[in-house]
């Protein structure tokens, strides 16, 4: 497959308009060889999608790296389902070329979705009618950890945004979100806060009707507050 010129309508707009699309895959390394150059050449004439890469760089090493030896199955399942998806979404794309705004805005989302955003300390969505929110409950003797965690429905999954407050002094923490069948899937890891409180917008690929419950686990996957959705 020629990568180069088969935009059909010219210039390096076109091009650009399609490897953006391939941003999330790249910084995770999934792309192929051929993908990889692509995108390499691209990013050395494009100031743009040098500046979303640059600005989701953090991340995607964070994604590399947070998974702890244990639970090494666990994320890798979700990566290859993220990556299967912006395959998706970019086949879907250059098939129905001059359609594809519709398939654009899914993949401008699903690369936020990759982005897991990590706002420590930062503002809170004021949230919309869509949203569900639930409240977490401490699960060990001794912790006193509360807050609540909200929920929105995606094309690609669920994003989920936790605001907790009285937190363990020792990292790191991970956002776990059980589905009703009883699989697992990990949202979000972060570290101690100075003033123990955290607020994390992650990202599951269930879909929300699927959610049974989110927990926080320390670092030695033992949960310190949880909190059921209802039904
Ligand atoms: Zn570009």
């Amino acid at each position: 497959m020629s990568t180069t010129d088969d935009t059909g309508n010219g210039g390096s707009g076109a091009r650009h308009d399609q490897v953006r699309d391939l941003l999330g895959a790249y910084l995770l390394g999934g792309l192929s060889p051929q993908d990889t150059r692509l995108m390499d050449s691209h990013l050395a004439e494009c100031d743009e999608c040098l500046a979303e890469l640059t600005a989701h760089t953090p991340v995607a090493e964070l994604l590399r790296h947070k998974a702890p030896p244990s639970a090494a199955a666990e994320p890798q399942g979700r990566l290859e389902q993220l990556l299967a998806q912006v395959r998706t979404e970019r086949r879907a794309r250059w098939t129905r070329r001059g359609a594809g705004v519709l398939a654009a805005a899914a993949s401008v989302t699903l690369l936020a979705g990759i982005g897991v955003g990590i706002l420590i300390g930062g503002n809170a969505d004021a949230g919309d009618g869509g949203d569900m929110s639930v409240a977490f409950s401490p699960a060990a003797a001794g912790v006193e950890t509360v807050g609540d965690a909200t929920f929105r429905q995606k094309p690609w999954g669920t994003e989920v945004s936790v605001s907790l407050s009285e937190m363990p002094a020792d990292g790191p923490f991970t956002l776990r979100v059980y589905g009703v069948r009883g699989h697992v899937e990990q949202a979000a890891t972060w570290g101690p806060t100075p003033n123990d409180t955290v607020r994390v917008t992650g990202a599951v690929s269930m879909p929300i009707a699927m959610v049974d419950s989110v927990t926080v686990t320390d670092r030695h996957g033992n949960a310190i507050t949880t909190a059921d959705l209802p039904g």
